[in-house]
C-alpha cells in the first residue's frame, strides 16, 4: 500500500504537499478524552514552544480552524475592548489583520505601503511616539500576498522600547524563518498546522507571553475563539475545550517529528531557500520575471509577472500546469497580472526544476514565446 507520490504537487502556501508519513498518521481515530490523544496535544504544544525558544516565557494555545481563526482569536483575546492597534500594511494579509480588528470593534490605525515595499521600523517608531494611546502593534511577518519578508526583529525592538504589545501573524514563516522569543520580544506569535511545519490544514496555535495571557480574562468578544478560556481549560484537563481536530493534530505531531529529524528550523529554512533560488533563476531563464527584489523576498512564496502576451490567461495557464503535475496559485496583487509559486511543502529536489519545465511547456502550448532551452527539457 503506497500513498505517495500523491500527485499533483501543490506549490501553494497551504494546503501544501505533505509526506506519506504525515498522511498515514491520520489513518486511525482518537477519542478527545483519551489519555494517548491528550499526550499528543501536550507534546505538540511543548515542541511548538521549543521551536520559538519560548518555553520559559510563553504558553502555546492551539485553536481549531484555519489560520485566520487563530489570528482573530489572538486579536480578540489580547487586545482589550478599549485597545488601539497599529497595523503596518503591505499586502492582503495585513489588510485582513486590520479588518479583523475592525470587525472585533477594536480601534485600528494602519500605516500603508505598496506591495513591493517592506514595513519600516522607523515609521512604527514615529507612530508610537506620536500616539501614546496605541496599545498594540499587529504585523505580518511574511506577507504571503506578494511574498515580502517584514523586519520582525527590528520592529519588535521598537515596540518593546515604547512598552506596547506586539502581535505577529507568522503563519507562513513559523518553523522556517527564525523567531526566537529570547532575542525578539513579542506578546503573541500566530501560526498554523498546514504551513511551514508541513502538516495538514485545520488548526492554528498562538504562542503567548504567559504574563500577558494571565491578564486576558474577559477580553474576547467570542466564546469559541477565546484563547484565555481555551488555555485555562487545557491547563486544568489537558483536553481541548470543544471537539479537537483529532486527525489534524495527529498529523501535525508526525510532521513535527519529521521536522526535527530533518534538522529543525535551519534545515527547513535552507531547503525552502534552495527551492526559492531554483525557482527564481529557473523561471528567469525562460523570461518569467519575479515581482520583488531579492533583498525583501521571503523564501516562502514568489510572485511572478504574468507573461505580457495576448494569449495569456491564468485559468488556462493553471489548467495546463496542473495537467503536468503541479498546482500553482493566482496572484494576489491588486494592480497587475501575476501568479504565485510556493517554495514550501514535502516534495523532492526535483520538484522545482519539474515545475519550471511544466511552466515552460505550458507557455509553449499556449503559443507564448519562451526564452532559452529549458522549454524542451523533459519534465
Ligand atoms: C495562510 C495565512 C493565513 C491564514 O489563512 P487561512 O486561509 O485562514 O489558513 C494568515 N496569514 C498569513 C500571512 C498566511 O500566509
Amino acid at each position: 500500500m503506497s500513498h505517495t507520490p500523491n500527485p499533483p504537487i501543490l506549490l501553494t502556501p497551504g494546503p501544501l504537499t505533505t509526506s506519506d508519513r504525515t498522511r498515514q498518521a491520520m489513518l486511525r481515530d482518537w477519542g478527545s478524552w483519551d489519555g494517548d490523544f491528550n499526550q499528543i496535544t501536550t507534546r505538540v504544544r511543548q515542541r511548538l514552544l521549543a521551536i520559538a525558544n519560548a518555553a520559559a516565557t510563553h504558553e502555546c494555545v492551539p485553536m481549531q480552524g484555519s489560520g485566520t481563526f487563530s489570528v482573530e482569536a489572538a486579536v480578540g483575546t489580547l487586545v482589550p475592548r478599549d485597545g488601539h492597534v497599529l497595523v503596518p500594511s503591505n499586502g492582503a494579509y495585513c489588510q485582513r489583520l486590520a479588518r479583523i480588528c475592525r470587525v472585533l470593534g477594536r480601534k485600528v490605525t494602519t500605516i500603508d505601503y505598496t506591495e513591493d515595499q517592506r514595513v519600516s521600523p522607523a515609521d512604527i517608531d514615529r507612530a508610537l511616539a506620536a500616539d501614546p494611546g496605541i496599545t498594540h502593534v499587529a504585523m505580518v511577518h511574511c506577507e504571503t500576498g506578494a511574498g515580502v519578508l517584514n523586519p520582525l526583529h527590528e520592529i519588535a525592538q521598537v515596540v518593546e522600547k515604547h512598552g506596547r504589545g506586539l502581535i505577529v501573524d507568522a503563519m507562513s514563516s513559523f518553523g522556517a524563518l527564525p523567531i526566537d522569543a529570547a532575542r525578539t520580544p513579542f506578546d503573541a506569535v500566530i501560526a498554523a498546522s498546514g504551513k511551514c511545519l508541513e502538516g495538514v490544514p485545520g488548526m492554528g496555535f498562538v504562542i503567548i507571553r504567559r504574563s500577558v495571557l494571565e491578564k486576558c480574562e474577559g477580553n474576547s468578544p467570542s466564546l469559541a475563539l477565546d484563547l484565555y478560556d481555551q488555555w485555562v481549560y487545557m491547563q486544568k484537563t489537558t483536553q481541548w475545550r470543544f471537539t479537537p481536530p483529532t486527525h489534524v493534530l495527529a498529523a501535525l505531531d508526525e510532521a513535527i517529528e519529521q521536522y526535527l529529524e530533518e534538522g529543525g528550523l535551519p534545515a527547513r529554512g535552507a531547503r525552502y531557500a534552495r527551492n526559492c533560488e531554483a525557482l527564481v533563476s529557473g523561471l528567469a531563464a525562460i523570461g518569467v520575471r519575479s515581482f520583488l527584489s531579492a533583498d525583501i523576498q521571503a523564501p516562502i512564496i514568489v510572485t511572478f509577472h504574468a507573461p505580457d502576451h495576448p494569449n495569456y490567461e491564468f485559468k488556462r495557464f493553471y489548467a495546463e500546469v496542473k495537467k503536468r503535475g503541479y498546482i500553482l496559485y493566482p496572484g494576489k496583487l491588486t494592480q497587475m497580472e501575476t501568479f504565485r509559486v510556493g517554495c514550501m511543502g514535502h516534495f523532492g529536489e526535483a520538484g522545482i526544476p519539474g515545475a519550471v519545465a511544466a511552466i515552460a511547456q505550458t507557455l509553449e502550448a499556449m503559443g507564448i514565446p519562451v526564452r532559452g532551452a529549458v522549454a524542451t527539457a523533459e519534465a
